[in-house]
This record gives C-alpha cells, sequence and structure tokens, in this order.
C-alpha cells in the first residue's frame, strides 16, 4: 500500500488542552494503518481573529497514511479528524472562537487539492465554506501557531504552491505577529507518548 506523509495541525483552548491534545496524537497513531512519523513541540499561543478567549495550546503531527486514489485519500483523512473531533466533545461554535479540539489538514504529500461540499450537504449558515477540502490548508501560510510547529518538523519544505519554505514563512509571519505569540512550552517524548 502506497503511504503518503500527511502534517495535521492540532489545537485547543477548552478544558485540559494539553491532555486533549496528548490523546489527539494516539488518536491519529491508532487511525487505520497509519503511522506516526513525528510530533512538533507543544506552543501557547495567542488566539487571532476573536481574542477574548483562552489561549490555545497547538501542535503539529506528521502521520503516514494511505495515499488513496485521486481525492480520496486526503477526504478520507479528513472525515477521520472529523470524527476525532466529534469523539473530544467539539460543539459547534462560531468561526474563530474557542474549541474543545481542532484538526486541520495542512499537508498530504505534495497534493494541492480542492474539493466542493456535496450541494446537499451545503449548509444554510453563510460563514460556513462551501468547499470541503482544500489543501495545502489555505491560511496555514499566514498563521503562526500552524507555522512555528510545522518549522520544528519540516522547516526547509516548501509546500505546494508557496513561494518559500516553512521556515521563511515562519520568520515573515513571527516579524508580523512578534515573536511571544507562539510560545514553546514541551517537546514530544516519543517513548512516553507525551509532552514533556
Ligand atoms: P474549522 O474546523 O473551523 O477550521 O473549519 C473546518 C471546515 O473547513 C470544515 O467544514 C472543512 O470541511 C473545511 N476545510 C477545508 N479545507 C480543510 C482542511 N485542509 N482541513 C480541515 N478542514 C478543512
Amino acid at each position: 500500500m502506497t503511504k503518503v506523509r500527511a502534517y495535521i495541525g492540532l489545537g485547543a483552548n477548552i478544558g485540559d488542552a494539553r491532555a486533549t491534545l496528548t490523546a489527539a496524537v494516539h488518536a491519529l497513531a491508532a487511525l487505520p494503518d497509519a503511522e506516526l512519523a513525528g510530533v512538533s513541540r507543544l506552543y501557547r499561543t495567542v488566539p487571532v481573529g476573536v481574542t477574548d478567549q483562552p489561549d490555545f495550546h497547538n501542535a503539529v503531527a506528521a502521520v503516514d497514511v494511505p495515499e488513496g486514489s485521486d481525492a480520496g485519500g486526503p477526504i478520507a483523512l479528513l472525515l477521520a479528524l472529523k470524527s476525532i473531533e466529534r469523539a473530544f466533545g467539539r460543539q459547534e461554535r462560531f468561526r474563530h472562537g474557542p474549541r474543545e479540539l481542532d484538526l486541520d489538514l495542512l499537508l498530504f504529500g505534495v497534493r494541492q487539492l480542492s474539493v466542493e461540499r456535496p450541494a446537499m450537504a451545503r449548509s444554510a449558515d453563510p460563514a460556513k465554506t462551501d468547499i470541503l477540502l482544500r489543501v495545502p490548508h489555505p491560511e496555514a501560510a499566514n498563521r503562526l501557531f500552524v507555522l512555528a510547529p510545522l518549522a520544528d518538523l519540516v522547516p526547509d519544505l516548501i509546500p505546494p504552491g508557496w513561494p518559500e519554505s516553512v521556515a521563511r514563512a515562519r520568520a515573515r509571519r513571527e516579524s508580523v505577529e512578534g515573536a511571544a505569540a507562539v510560545r514553546p512550552i514541551a517537546a514530544w517524548n516519543s517513548a512516553g507518548g507525551a509532552w514533556e
């Protein structure tokens, strides 16, 4: 079975965020035919957009998953991420608001993909996008809370469609958001399966 390396962004700011993200990494590792390939440091980050809410915890995990055919592989992974979010009690709230667990599919190998949501699955809520999946994640390049942990794992990678490496994008965003916006607070210990 051909595998592809996917990068998943993890975030939480309700309840015990560190425990939630640790359990979410284990859930990713336990997906069918998936293998955990790396976990970034854990970051404490200042909320973006809606600022009147608790700080977030963010990290990125690298997971080797089945490539699938056409859009099948990435969509299967997205649906698996959504079901992990639900299992962790994620409630539907407003965009950029507080969340028990947010999982974003940042990169799926070298694939560039945009898949529309089927008409019957569209929402009347205008805040909800009609795009089911877009990879690379369209906002990843402009979010320091994604770029900092992603740069821990693959600083020299130039994601498909990006003009620069992850490390350069990180430096660019850090000059805008300030170094204090994302603070590393723990490193992943793969033997213990936790951030320490
Ligand atoms: P949120 O969980 O608030 O970040 O928004 C998730 C919504 O964005 C879902 O409805 C997804 O179908 C859609 N989406 C589009 N591209 C992606 C992606 N690369 N990763 C996760 N969700 C995505």
